[in-house]
């Protein structure tokens, strides 16, 4: 903290300590959290499996004592609503499901920091804030085990795929489907989570980056403008098969040389941009093999960028330089997209109260765009004003049981997500 922390408590009547917010205690929980359903290789609070459920279970227990209404939607969301003087309600998001072998933060610093922030609102108010405040834990954010992000979060916001998603199998050959019904939740009743819309009047979430770019600066929080917009592409380059001896090198149509030139030129075509990221992730040659020369090969494109005119200008660049690589290596190029998402701007006034509690709480405070999909992503979609604060990852590692914040870092996120749900009750208040 530093000396502006203070200054700024006149106009929410009561400072974060009078009012009993406790950041140490969302460390320790997030450490109980981890021993309960962690193990050496890291969390396994995958969705729809028993560790999963023992994790909300342990969090079920955690607001049984606060003046507080808990359900399940029909997409197995977990809400606990504090009832405010008015109906229109404050949501704070996260996610307790992780990855196999992950991070003991993604998602449930969120989750925890919320619970904190729940306390202090129920706390200070005798029990009755301004407005409703309800906390949500997104069922499976991460998509895991059946390759699904968003899920619970997309039934929310109305664009759930019932059809494409009921079928979808892990590794077992389990469908998703049961294993939704084994926790009680039959993915037919999706709709019905929409419910849950009534009132909402703005969604906070705080997120560890997940990157390496608030290390590097030095900021142990950020603000976050919005979600990245995603082209993923599959691009296969067509040249000849010949032997790697009786082959002159000037007689060649080498797929593979076509495709290399475009794996390094994808680096100028995403650095024109500020904040935007192309990456190659899969090439595979055929035949494969030492002797042959390469005659296909086809590699995965993936670039994201906020701005759309942005992602489509670099969408053209890659396709356009691929042609010329094919050309220059005797080969042809042929595209096919595997999925694409349009970038989610999050809310411009809801940026700028997220930039006072980040200033306020740790001194300075930098904007930056989300290159992963969150929670917020598919709220915003709906058309609730959204907005998510960063807080730094160490080495910009997650998604790995090495994943890691400073404790100090974790509890001054907790201090400015408390700072922002402030601004937004008044905002919400006014508004
Ligand atoms: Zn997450």
């Amino acid at each position: 903290m530093n000396a502006g922390a203070a200054s700024s408590s006149a106009e929410n009547r009561f400072t974060s300590e009078e009012m009993g917010l406790d950041p140490k205690r969302t460390v320790a929980e997030l450490k109980e959290l981890r021993a309960l359903t962690g193990d050496e290789n890291g969390a396994q609070r995958v969705a729809w499996t028993d560790t999963w459920l023992k994790a909300r279970e342990w969090f079920l227990a955690k607001v049984k004592d606060l003046p507080v209404e808990q359900h399940y939607d029909a997409a197995g969301n977990n809400w606990v609503t504090l009832r405010g003087e008015s109906e229109r309600a404050l949501l704070l998001g996260g996610h307790v499901d992780s990855v196999p072998n992950g991070g003991w933060l993604d998602g449930s610093l969120n989750v925890l920091a919320a619970l904190e922030v729940l306390r202090r609102f129920a706390a200070g108010y005798a029990g009755r804030p301004p407005v409703t405040i309800r906390l949500v834990d997104w069922a499976d954010e991460e998509g895991a085990r059946f390759g699904r992000s968003l899920l619970g979060s997309s039934a929310f916001a109305g664009t759930h795929s019932i059809e494409a998603d009921r079928g979808r199998t892990d590794r077992e050959g389990i469908r998703l489907e049961d294993a939704m019904r084994r926790c009680g939740f039959a993915i037919d009743d999706f709709p019905e989570a929409q419910r849950e819309r009534r009132n909402a009047a703005a969604y906070l979430e705080l997120h560890i980056e997940q990157g390496p770019v608030l290390e590097g600066l030095n900021s142990p929080l950020g603000v976050v403008l919005g979600t990245k917009g995603v082209e993923r592409h599959a691009i296969t380059f067509h040249g000849q098969e010949a032997h790697s001896g009786s082959t002159p090198m000037s007689a060649r149509r080498d797929a593979l040389a076509a495709a290399a030139k475009l794996a390094l030129e994808i680096r100028p075509i995403a650095t024109k941009h500020p904040d935007a990221v192309c990456t190659i992730g899969s090439v595979k040659t055929f035949p494969g093999i030492v002797t042959a020369i390469v005659g296909r090969c086809e590699a995965t494109l993936d670039q994201r960028d906020l701005n759309a005119g942005v992602l489509a200008q670099m969408y053209r660049d890659a396709r356009e330089a691929s042609e010329r690589f094919a050309r220059e290596e005797g080969c042809t190029v042929e595209w096919s997209r595997i999925w694409s998402i349009e970038p989610v701007p999050f809310h411009p006034e809801l940026i700028q109260l997220c930039e006072d509690a980040v200033r306020e709480t740790a001194g300075s405070a930098h904007r930056l765009p989300s290159g992963p999909l969150h929670d917020a992503a598919e709220v915003a979609r709906s058309g609730i004003p959204a907005v998510m604060m960063f807080v730094q990852s160490l080495g910009g590692i997650s998604h790995n049981k090495i994943e890691d914040t400073k404790e100090e870092h974790l509890e001054l996120s907790v201090i400015a997500l408390d700072k922002l749900a402030n601004k937004t009750v008044e905002w919400i208040s006014r508004s």
